[in-house]
């Protein structure tokens, strides 16, 4: 077999005679990662020891970290006596792989290249976007005996050949075109032998993914000498040495790699390299690479060998973000991070950096920056060792949470039992049947008392560790000392991730808060004494919404929510324009940012992603409006967005709408409402519904239900938390039967009086909806549950206004047309009720002390304060304990849908308060 690339023809047999000694070797030297700051094995690093004097400018400094490095990496073993130039001449350029995805985009890189006015300068490249997973997709057909992995590898030809086509002419192209046709002929002849074997081998696999990188840096340099530049490539199996250290990642042989690197440089003479990142060679000069994403880490290695004065690594964001772009919308890009903050980042699934990249050049204190290739005017964001006086400055609880990542796809593993207490070298045989089986630990927790010690391991390995450990702990098992070996499944790691953060009081308070208010379950928790993540463990499906929840706290508005309004009626409408008048003012001074995510109309429903802009809903509605479908709203309003915090205000007054609460506060999704069908219907779901309310952090409030915007459920509240004891409640609770009794004055008959309360919009479209008093009956069976007491609303005694033989009148106009025929009866009261001095008003009383309510006609004193009202004004009594001589008296305007909406509003901002937000 003919091999094109330089290096290919001595690989070849190599690669199969050392297959199985080398697959042994990887075996048996796979061991735990006992890696992350918030970890238990911390591996103090002191620099000066490491890196003694000999190393130039940047050894100086004598800092520690902490971080999953393995102490035999330092290079002074066996120093080498370079006569390559090095230092500041050098600049280090990493493209990832969108960076160089097209023809247009290399030409791209080869420009930025070109503008680098540094002396010297090394590009280092992945493979062209995709092309990594291609070639691992072409392993997989070949070894599951699917032979469309042939179409595949053309597709691949395809695509480097057209871009080659694109970028290069004459010899250059010709050479290139050479060269990937011989390796592709290789490529379809391992992979044949793949495919027959049915099975590839890791090296296998490592020797045929590093094409994309192989052929993307001939391509780049091919277009670098295209435009003038005295360039070669550099394939960088032949330079970078590596040793398996575990888990998915290797350990470079510096001093090894500085001596290749030596050597290549004085039989390729150049200042400008392009090399390929991502592959490297074992000691045995057996192709391997340096994991996925190991690209940024191969920059960085090259950045210390040549201890360049910069390592830009080019990707498509503006650098590095407080989080996850793709999962929180809202992130930030930090302009500068610590050398353990971007570690910490990155080890936490912050894909931007390879999370190895940091330590080579951590030793020589090169800065990495990282840009968008995509938007040069981005400054991009610095990682580099912070300058004392930013140390020292006093900063802001704010800035020690540079920013969050999450990683997934994890289980916890729990191993508990009486026994671990005290006993030495427990925690060391757990974790050294843990190293056995090969996994990854990445992150424990033990509780003082020793009878747990619980960690993360990823979720593909933990069937094989707790296997093992139950093996190995058979013994304890039976005896009981260990009382079980418990998996759970499905967990994610949220990393709050600022150099001094732990050590700050109030930060982990802060995170912690943010997520309980989120009702999120933590499951675990490790905070290192590193100082500089604190790591929790939550439930997968929580996760994105867990980081949602501490970003926003730590870097938005104090607290968002997602609000979603069912029923945009009269108060429903209303309440969106004061919405839309009101929330700049909240965003700015009370720190708290209600966002209307969707809008769920009887017919069609409004849905958006990043808030709907509420000056215009109505329009938005009719032309973007899709069918009304509750329950595909709930979902989009609770979960497709990046606020952790859901709201769904009900301004409908539907029993179906109100069946749901239960539901949703389940699922934590608060709920308010002036709809008062919940609270006033069947006592056991309200009763269901109150008791889950209080076990939960989810928030129900239902302020509208009586006396629309009046404090009149929070007054109640306040009494009853406060100790004091209720006696009575009494009060005129509806608004269109306050203002008929107001008017029902001097020789006025009654039905003119509610033919004009009708014609003035203060009665239901049917008045007898009034009239009957059910309406005035629910608010008493509303305000007596609160009370405490347990009554259905039929154990209400309601004294109807609706003349009986009215009662079964088909229309409204022929009600109203025979309701002057009763006038005599209820005029003859008011008589009565006036030569006592008295006037007459309909009341709902609640009577804590003989546990009833009752709805009535009722006579008050022309002194008392409900003979004093007007307009539509309700008017509430408290009789208690501490208001017993004088009850406590609120009163006000209780109808109409600014102040209902008014009403809701101010639960909204209750609820904003209970999660967090401050006082205005
Ligand atoms: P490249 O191919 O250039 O190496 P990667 O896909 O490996 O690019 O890394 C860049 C991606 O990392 C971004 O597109 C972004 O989606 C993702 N990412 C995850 N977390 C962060 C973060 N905290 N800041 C910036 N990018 C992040
Ligand atoms: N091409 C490799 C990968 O996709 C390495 C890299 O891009 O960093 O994993
Ligand atoms: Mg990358």
């Amino acid at each position: 077999m003919a091999f094109s690339t330089p290096i290919s023809s001595s690989y070849l047999p190599r690669v199969y005679s050392h297959l199985s000694a080398h697959d042994a070797a990887s075996e048996t030297k796979s061991r735990i990662c006992l890696s992350n700051a918030s970890s238990f094995l911390q591996r103090t690093l002191n620099y000066k020891a490491c890196f003694p004097s000999h190393l130039e400018r940047r050894e100086s400094y004598n800092f520690k970290v902490s971080a999953s490095v393995t102490a035999d990496v330092s290079i002074d073993e066996a120093p080498v006596k370079s006569s390559i130039a090095k230092g500041d001449t050098w600049s280090i350029h990493k493209f990832g792989g969108t960076c160089v995805g097209t023809a247009q985009r290399i030409q791209n890189v080869a420009e930025i290249v070109m503008e680098d006015s540094s002396e010297r300068k090394m590009v280092v490249v992945s493979a062209m976007a995709k092309v990594t997973d291609m070639m691992y997709d072409l392993i997989d057909r070949a070894q599951s005996r699917d032979d469309s992995y042939e179409l595949a590898l053309d597709a691949v030809f395809e695509k480097h050949k057209l871009t080659a086509l694109d970028l290069l002419d004459g010899d250059e192209l010709a050479s290139f075109l050479s060269t990937l046709s011989l390796d592709i002929n290789n490529l379809k002849a391992m992979l044949r032998a793949i495919y027959i074997a049915g099975h590839a081998t890791e090296s296998f696999s490592d020797f045929v993914v590093g094409y994309g990188e192989l052929w993307s840096a001939q391509m780049l340099s091919s277009v670098l000498r295209k435009g003038g530049i005295d360039c070669n490539w550099m394939d960088t199996r032949e330079i970078l040495i590596v040793t398996p250290a575990g888990s998915n990642q290797v350990d470079p042989d510096y001093a090894e790699s500085e001596k290749r690197l030596k050597n290549w440089l004085l039989q390729n003479p150049s200042k400008a390299i392009v090399a390929t990142g991502f592959i490297a060679s074992t000691p045995q000069n057996i192709p391997t690479t340096l994991k996925r994403d190991g690209s940024d880490f191969s920059a960085a290695i090259m950045g210390a060998l040549f201890r360049a004065q910069q390592v830009t690594i080019w990707t498509d964001v503006d650098g590095v973000y407080s989080a996850d772009p793709r999962k929180v919308s809202e992130a930030v890009i930090l302009n500068t991070l610590s050398y353990q903050e971007a570690w910490e980042m990155s080890y936490f699934g912050a894909n931007v950096l390879h999370p190895r990249t940091i330590i080579p050049v951590m030793r020589y204190d090169i800065p990495i920056v990282i840009r968008n290739i995509f938007n040069l005017s981005a400054p991009g964001t610095k990682i580099c060792r912070p300058p004392v006086n930013e140390q020292e400055e006093k900063q802001k609880l704010e800035t020690y949470v540079k920013g969050f990542a999450t990683i997934d796809n994890l289980a916890l593993i729990n191993v508990e039992g009486t026994g671990m207490a005290g006993v030495p070298g427990t925690a060391s045989a757990i974790f050294g049947v843990v190293k056995d089986v090969g996994a990854n630990v990445i992150m424990i927790s033990q509780a003082s008392s020793e009878h747990s010690v619980c960690f993360a391991v990823p979720e593909k390995e933990v069937k094989a560790v707790a296997k093992a450990l139950e093996t190995r702990f058979r013994q304890a098992l039976d005896a009981g000392r260990l009382s079980q070996v418990a998996v759970i499944p499905n967990c994610s790691i949220l990393a709050a991730v600022g150099q001094k953060m732990a050590s700050t009081p109030g930060v982990s308070a802060t995170l912690f808060n943010a997520l309980a208010t989120a009702n999120i379950n933590i499951r675990a928790i490790a905070q290192g004494c590193s100082e500089y993540n604190i790591t929790v463990v939550v439930k997968r499906e929580d996760c994105v919404r867990a980081l949602r929840a501490v970003h926003s706290r730590f870097y938005l508005s104090k607290t968002s929510i997602a609000v979603g309004i069912i029923g945009p009626g009269l108060i429903g409408a209303t309440l969106l324009n004061q919405l839309r008048d009101q929330a700049a003012v909240l965003k700015e001074k009370s720190k708290t940012d209600l966002r209307v995510m969707g809008i769920l109309g009887s017919r069609k429903m409004l849905l958006s992603d990043i808030g709907i802009d509420l000056s215009k809903w109505k329009e938005l509605q009719e032309e973007k409006g899709e069918k009304a479908d509750l329950e595909k709203f709930v979902q989009h309003v609770h979960g497709n967005h990046f606020i952790p915090n859901t709201v769904l205000v009900d301004c409908t007054a539907s029993t179906d709408v109100a069946d749901h609460y239960h539901d949703w506060l389940r699922t934590g999704i608060h709920v308010i409402t002036p709809n008062k069908k919940a609270n006033s219907g069947p006592l056991d779901k309200y009763l269901k519904l109150r008791t889950l309310q209080r076990q939960s952090f989810t928030h129900y409030f239902y302020e509208a239900t009586v006396g629309a915007g009046l404090p009149i459920m929070h007054t109640l509240r306040d009494l009853l938390q406060t100790g004091d004891k209720i006696i009575r409640i009494e009060g005129i609770f509806s608004g269109t039967l306050s203002y008929i009794f107001n008017n029902f004055v001097d020789t006025r008959a009654f039905s003119e009086v509610v033919k004009e309360a009708r014609a003035a919009g203060y009665t239901e479209p049917d008045p007898r909806d009034d009239l009957a008093g059910t309406d005035v009956a629910r608010k008493v069976i509303i305000l007596a549950r609160e009370c405490g007491l347990k009554l259905e609303l039929s154990d209400i005694p309601v004294q109807s206004l609706v003349p009986d033989p009215l009662k079964a009148t088909a229309s409204v106009d022929d009600f109203m047309q025979q309701l002057p025929s009763f006038d005599a009866d209820i005029a003859n009261k008011r008589q009565a009720a006036e030569d006592a001095g008295e006037v007459l008003r309909y009341v709902g009383v609640v009577d804590v002390t003989n546990q009833k309510g009752l709805v009535e006609l009722q006579r008050y004193n022309k002194k008392h304060p409900f003979a004093q009202l007007s307009g539509s004004d309700n008017i509430i009594a408290f009789t208690t304990e501490r208001y017993n001589k004088q009850p406590l008296i609120v009163r006000g305007p209780g109808a109409g849908a600014e102040v209902t909406a008014g009403g809701v509003f101010s639960d909204l901002l209750r609820l904003a308060k209970n999660l967090g937000a401050p006082s205005f």
